[in-house]
């Protein structure tokens, strides 16, 4: 067993995971952004200690792949010299923070707030987060988080615990959300080290002054041009480094999204960088697919080269997620179709998640491609 071998926390950079190509590292971009030094020194950290491929997480982290028990040391070393390394695990561990990528100057100020706080919240599980999304709009809506931070309808600034749909007011950011991570422990939140807010809301038990609507959220943004820079989407996710590199010397502030896009604060137009895509109707962002074999340990069949195969033949509309094995991880909720993984082949799921009953089972690629053009075909 390594030193980082230890349960009950979530892997990151000084405590990466196993996976079927090697280690999997973690890094949590400081207040969710990086400057283009940073976005170098990371592409070229990840050639020369892994693979050269870089995943966006749901959580707007990047993962390094390909890394082994040899190079990590010297990974390390490189990424500390660039500010992205914590002092020790506990407290990178204790970074549980996503930041919206649209923010004003108050949003960049709470941020450097919140995660000052961080070091001094109670013992929390490992999966416990933060959302600052106090941008014109919420958009975090979807990404996982146990306490968010806000806008009322009004503007104000609310504290609102996942599950509840209102928030209590800020008097003190810092203060605030101390006070409500401690009211989630005092109130049985955590058994045997687990335990997420919503639970905890969905038992009836709510804070007190939880009585500010927040405002209108927005849904998961488009890639393409904002007002303030460009959300640039890459097919699963996942992009080599060069793509990192050749984004870096833009020298645009590059902040990762838990929508698995990179946002280039201030960009008005891009040069042709293979694997960028900005066009919101591109087949492959209405595909979602998991690592999957060889990649996953657990993963029965392929799925990416799969996917970028039938990505044009998905209905226009439709969702479809193709997962390695039941256990769904690229996308838990239901989609139009799912294509889930088997010893014998590939299962068809409608409207359903990769562990639901199939319509159809053990089919070869081919025989999924043809059933996605008859649901693509025109019915006379
Ligand atoms: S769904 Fe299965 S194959 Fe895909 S990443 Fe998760 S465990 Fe691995």
């Amino acid at each position: 067993m390594t030193a980082w071998e230890i349960k009950g926390w979530c892997p990151g950079a000084l405590r990466p995971m196993q996976s079927g190509d090697g280690l999997v590292v973690r890094i949590r971009p400081p207040l969710g952004r990086l400057t283009p030094a940073q976005a170098a020194a990371i592409a070229t950290a990840s050639q020369s200690h892994g693979k050269g491929i870089i995943d966006l997480s749901a959580r707007a982290n990047l993962q390094l792949r390909g890394v082994t028990e040899a190079s990590h040391p010297r990974l390390i070393d490189d990424l500390r010299a660039q500010g992205l390394i914590d002092p020790d695990i506990e407290t990178e561990s204790l970074r549980n923070l996503i930041v919206t990528p649209f923010r004003d100057s108050e949003t960049t100020a709470l941020a450097a707030t919140l995660a000052a706080t961080l070091a001094r919240m109670p013992r929390l599980p490992g999966k416990f987060g933060f959302a600052l999304d106090t941008g014109p709009r919420p958009v975090l809506t979807g990404a996982s988080a146990d306490i968010r931070v806000e806008r009322s309808a009004n503007g104000r600034l609310i504290l609102r615990p996942e599950g509840h749909p209102c928030g209590q007011s800020v008097t003190d950011l810092a203060l605030d959300a101390v006070a409500m991570a401690e009211w989630f422990v005092a109130n049985g939140g955590i058994t045997n080290g687990r335990g997420r807010m919503a639970a905890l809301i969905a038992r009836g038990i709510v804070p007190p002054r939880c009585t500010l609507v927040p405002a209108e959220p927005l849904l998961a943004p488009t890639p393409g041009q904002h007002a303030e820079g460009i959300l640039v989407a890459l097919a699963f996710g996942q992009m080599r480094a060069e793509t990192l590199c050749q984004l870096a010397t833009l020298n645009h502030e590059i902040r990762p999204t838990p929508w698995r896009m990179l946002f280039l604060v201030g960009a008005t137009d891009l040069p042709a960088i293979p694997g960028l895509i900005t066009d919101p109707a591109d087949p492959i962002l209405r595909v979602t697919a998991c690592t999957g074999a060889p990649g996953c340990p657990q993963g029965l069949q392929d799925t990416r080269n799969l996917a970028l195969q039938l990505a044009p033949h998905v209905p226009v509309n439709q969702t479809f997620h193709l997962s390695g094995c039941a256990k769904g991880c690229a996308h838990p909720a239901p989609a139009d179709l799912t294509l889930t993984a088997t010893g014998q082949g590939y299962d068809l799921i409608l409207d359903g998640t990769a562990s639901d009953t199939p319509s159809l089972t053990s089919l070869t690629p081919g025989a999924v491609q043809d059933h996605l053009q008859a649901l693509n075909a025109p019915h006379l």
